[in-house]
This record gives structure tokens, C-alpha cells and sequence, in this order.
């Protein structure tokens, strides 16, 4: 099979902030169509778009109420069927994001007698109180009562969000199934949503006290709730290697296809490892170490403890490969997570080109998310423009996580009223005039993307790091057969110098 996935490089589409064709402030699926050519020109080898499913958009489309059919606020299945084709004409590769963990509580699955097994139910304690101890990443406990039912469900997300009970044999099948519908629809890979999360301990054991050297549960900001337990029965139970294992199975009827699982985890390197090592479960794991809410300069470490505990892991385990990213839909944008002594939503040309360099010189698959070859910042939103009030629990100092899902500035009159605002700030870093630019981030990070393809030592090479004594300065090299490039960033003057050697 074909291992291009191994040295590409995504581009990851928000389709609600993407492009809007119809005006009603909501990008869809026929933008996307349309702004391929865009894409493609980034130099990009395909693209993750998350995801687009029925939805009543809780959660912006991760919590789904049809698997099979398209929102149709982003349009139809023959939209998706055109976007498919014109995609794999211009060579591009097409993720999708399948959020199985959980479904909608709108899903007829979750109202429906036959299926009650399907999701996780759980009698109260004598007191009327939650079964256990087990808390949503959203905040607040994990189970939702059910006076229908006279029972708790599972959430580990929102209360909307109920878990599927991956322990039930109906569920895996149903999971495969949808799996082969879009892989008959020729997409080519599954960006698998908190894929660790699928099963739980069936004996409902209370999760115990965390220990402090654990630091934070989530890539988020938080010392919250979430933060102050072991989750070690509530998600990655060891049932989940099999099921996997099933997942691939259905993923090698047919050619050239694979898996990226989003993972969140305590131990998540040994996990990443553990769940792509051989040929027999994911292809590469999405991890968010690089993302996190802990970091605010960016240091040497943020960059190369991830890549080295990986490969140590990798070389104990014998296998695995590493998926790298910056930024996404959960996270402050990197330009302005990293960005030092200042207020953190300003454009810095000279940082965001830097960024995007040293991303695309890492050793993986990469990630690039929608903007950050604008070097957009992170938008500074008003209170009142907030879409998804959970996300402040999250990311308390930034407001949540809208400030990086503001629509893209196609030019200076993308409409600024969407359903998040584009900031007049983005406006003036818009595609179109940056397009014209020689100078700009736009033009920089396509440049870098071309040139990147003639390095094998980058698409193909090893990576090792050199101790240069000064946490702000990055330093490593980069060797495939006779190519060693040597590569160094300033991390606080946003300079950096790549030399064959
Ligand atoms: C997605 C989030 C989502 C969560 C629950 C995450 O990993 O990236 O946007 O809220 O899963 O589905």
C-alpha cells in the first residue's frame, strides 16, 4: 500500500468557516468545492475537513444524528460526491472526521427502545446521586439523569453528546458499516474523534485522585475538574486494541486508504505507539502535545520533548508513526498561544512565517489548520458574540475556543457579519491581497511548501535534535540517504536558517 500519508502535509478545513456560498453565514460544502484550486496551490497533498454530518450543532457537528447524510446547512450528498471528485483531480487526499465515540441525543439510535444497549446506562446510587465519580471534559459530572428511563447516561462530552457503548457487538458493526458507506464514497482516510474514548470500564470503577506530577488531563488550559482525576476507567480501556484491529480490517478491503486517530491521554505516546504499531490497527495518531493551553512562549522543549518521547516509545514498541499540528478548532491559535510579550491577538508576519517553517520541518504527517498560512492571530470576540459557551470552561483566558473558528478572509469584502464574526483585523490580512504580496505569509508558506516537497531529508528523513544550552533556540537535523539538512530556529527573534550540510 501506498505510504504517501506518512510525509504529507493536511490542511484542515472548518466547513462552518470556510467559504459561505449561499449567505446565510454559514460556510458549506459547495465553498469548499470552490476553493480547492486555493488549496491545492498551497501545496497541500490533501485535506481534513471536520465534520459535516446531520447535526443539531451542540457541538458543531460533533455530535452527529446522521452518520450517512450531510447537514443541510453544508448542503447535500451530491455536493460531498462533486467535492470528492474534483479533490482527488487536483490530487488531493480527503480526511474526514468521524465522530464515533458519542452521537447527538437528537440520533433516533439514543430514543429508540430497541437500541437503549447502544449507549451507557447506569441506575442511580441509593442517594439518587451519579452512579460514579466521572466527570465530562465539559465540565460537570459525566452522567445525565434520565427521567424517561429512571437511569443516568453517559456523557463525556456535552449532556448532548451521550456515549456509545462500544461493548455492545451492534455498535462495532455499525461503526464499520458507516465506514465502508464513505469509504464507497472514496474518501480516502478517517480522522477517528477521541478514538481512546470508544469503550469504559463496565464495571464503572470510580476514577481515582490525580497525582500532581500528572499535570493537566486535557490539552486544555485548565485546573479543572476533569484535571483533578486519573482517567483510567472512564476512557482507553484495553478493549479498544481489538476493536482497532477491526477498524483496519475494514480499512484494508480496500486500497490505499487510512486512519488518524485523535488521541487525549495520560500516557499518550506509549498509546499513540501501542495503537499504530504493526499493520494491524490505526496508521498515525493526531496528537496535541504541541497544543497545549500550559504553554505560553515557545520553547525548544514544547517542540522536541513530544518528537523524542515518541520515537522512544516508537523504538521500544517497534512501530508507530506521529502526526504533528499547531493549531486547530480547539485551541488558541499558535501565532497567538506562543506569541511572547504581547496581547496576543496582533498579526506578526515574521512569527507566523517562522511557525509555519518550523511545523513544516518536523518529522510526521502534518497538519496545517485553515488561516495559519495567513498568519491569522487568534480574533478577539465580545462576550456576546460567543457561540460555544463550553469552550470558555476550556480556554478561560481566551474566551473559548471561537477565536480561532472566525471564518476566513477571502478578500477585503468577505462579509464580516457570519455566524462568528470576521474581525476587521483578519479582513486586512485577507488571501486575496496577501496573494498579490511577494512578501506575505501566504505567499512564504507556499514557497516553503514547494520546496519542502524537493527535500527528501523532509519528507522522508530522520530528525535529531543538538542541545544549543538556550531554550529559545531550536535546533536539529533533518537526514534522508546523502541529504543532512540542518535546521535552527530563534524562537524569540523568529528567525530561523536551514543549510545543507
Ligand atoms: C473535537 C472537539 C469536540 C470533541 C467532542 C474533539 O476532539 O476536536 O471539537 O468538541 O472531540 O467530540
Amino acid at each position: 500500500m501506498s505510504e504517501n500519508w506518512k510525509h504529507a502535509v493536511f490542511y484542515q478545513i472548518y466547513p462552518r468557516s470556510f467559504l459561505d456560498t449561499t449567505g446565510n453565514g454559514v460556510g458549506d460544502l459547495k465553498g469548499i468545492t470552490q476553493k480547492l484550486e486555493y488549496v491545492a496551490g498551497l501545496g497541500v497533498d490533501g485535506i481534513w475537513i471536520s465534520p459535516f454530518f446531520k447535526s443539531p450543532m451542540k457541538d458543531y457537528g460533533y455530535d452527529v444524528s446522521d452518520y450517512r447524510d450531510i447537514d443541510p446547512l453544508f448542503g447535500t450528498l451530491a455536493d460531498f460526491d462533486e467535492l470528492i471528485a474534483k479533490a482527488h483531480d487536483l490530487d488531493l487526499q480527503i480526511i474526514i472526521d468521524l465522530v464515533l465515540s458519542h452521537t447527538s441525543d437528537q440520533h433516533p439510535w439514543f430514543s429508540d427502545p430497541s437500541k437503549k444497549d447502544w449507549y451507557v446506562w447506569a441506575d442511580a446510587k441509593a442517594d439518587g446521586s451519579p452512579p460514579n465519580n466521572w466527570v465530562s471534559i465539559f465540565g460537570g459530572s459525566a452522567w445525565e439523569w434520565s427521567a424517561h428511563h429512571h437511569q443516568y447516561y453517559l456523557h463525556n462530552f456535552l449532556r448532548e453528546q451521550p456515549d456509545l457503548n462500544f461493548h455492545n457487538p451492534e455498535v462495532q458493526e455499525e461503526a464499520l458499516n458507516i465506514m465502508r458507506f464513505w469509504l464507497d464514497r472514496g474518501v480516502d482516510a478517517f480522522r477517528l474523534d477521541v478514538v481512546n474514548f470508544f469503550f469504559h470500564d463496565q464495571q464503572l470503577r470510580n476514577n481515582p485522585p490525580r497525582p500532581k506530577e500528572l499535570g493537566a488531563a486535557t490539552q486544555f488550559e485548565g485546573d479543572d475538574p476533569y484535571s483533578q482525576q486519573q482517567h483510567i476507567y472512564d476512557k482507553s480501556q484495553p478493549e479498544n486494541l481489538e476493536f482497532l484491529s477491526r477498524m483496519r480490517a475494514v480499512m484494508d478491503e480496500y486500497d490505499n486508504r487510512f486512519t488518524v486517530g485523535e488521541i487525549g491521554d495520560d500516557h499518550p505516546y506509549k498509546m499513540a505507539v501501542e495503537y499504530t504499531a504493526g499493520n494491524n490497527r490505526l496508521h498515525t495518531t493526531y496528537n496535541p502535545q504541541m497544543m497545549s493551553g500550559a504553554q505560553k512562549n515557545l520553547t525548544a522543549d514544547i517542540i522536541r520533548t513530544p518528537i523524542e518521547e515518541f520515537s522512544t516509545q516508537a523504538n521500544t514498541l517497534k512501530g508507530g508513526h506521529p502526526a504533528w499540528a499547531f493549531s486547530n478548532h480547539d485551541v488558541v491559535r499558535a501565532a497567538s498561544r506562543w506569541l511572547a510579550n504581547s496581547d496576543g491577538f496582533s498579526h506578526n508576519p515574521q512569527c507566523s512565517k517562522m511557525l509555519n517553517a518550523l511545523l513544516l520541518t518536523l518529522d510526521g504527517t502534518i497538519f496545517l489548520y485553515q488561516g495559519e498560512e495567513l498568519g491569522l492571530p487568534e480574533a478577539k470576540l465580545t462576550f456576546e458574540q460567543l457561540q460555544d459557551p463550553w469552550g470558555i470552561h476550556l480556554w478561560p483566558e481566551w474566551q473559548g475556543r471561537d477565536g480561532c473558528r472566525t471564518p476566513i478572509p477571502w478578500s477585503k469584502s468577505t462579509p464580516q457579519n457570519q455566524w462568528l464574526p470576521v474581525p476587521t483585523s483578519h479582513l486586512q490580512l485577507n488571501a486575496e491581497d496577501q496573494g498579490k504580496d511577494q512578501n506575505s505569509v501566504l505567499n512564504f508558506t507556499r514557497n516553503f511548501l514547494k520546496w519542502r516537497k524537493t527535500q527528501p531529508a523532509l519528507t522522508h528523513g530522520t530528525i535529531a535534535f543538538k542541545d544549543t544550552g538556550d531554550d529559545t533556540k531550536l535546533a536539529f537535523t533533518r537526514k534522508h540517504a546523502d541529504q543532512t539538512l540542518y535546521c535552527s530556529f530563534d524562537l524569540r527573534n523568529y528567525t530561523y536558517e536551514i543549510t545543507e550540510k
